[in-house]
């Protein structure tokens, strides 16, 4: 009697894991997305191409944006 009732868990136990392996190739893994702070939008600087967060950008009053104060110079400069 106890016999069968191991069989029997050890026959659910690997049903079980058939059923989930089953699922997970039915709905593969999300690709990840790669992390991003939400909440901070960024700007391409103008003169080199750097990513910077918006809110630390550097602005010209023709609202180009600039990573730093010298890539703004250097942009001011060359207009
Ligand atoms: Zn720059």
């Amino acid at each position: 009697m106890i016999l069968r009732l191991i069989a029997l868990a050890v026959l659910i136990y690997f049903a079980y894991r058939l059923v989930r392996r089953a699922l997970a190739k039915l709905r593969p893994p999300q690709p990840q997305d790669p992390p991003t702070p939400e909440s901070q939008p960024v700007v391409p600087c103008k003169t080199c191409g750097t990513f910077v967060p918006k809110d630390r950008a550097h602005t010209d009053d023709r609202g180009h944006f600039y990573c730093s104060d010298r890539c703004l110079q250097e942009t001011r400069e060359r207009d």
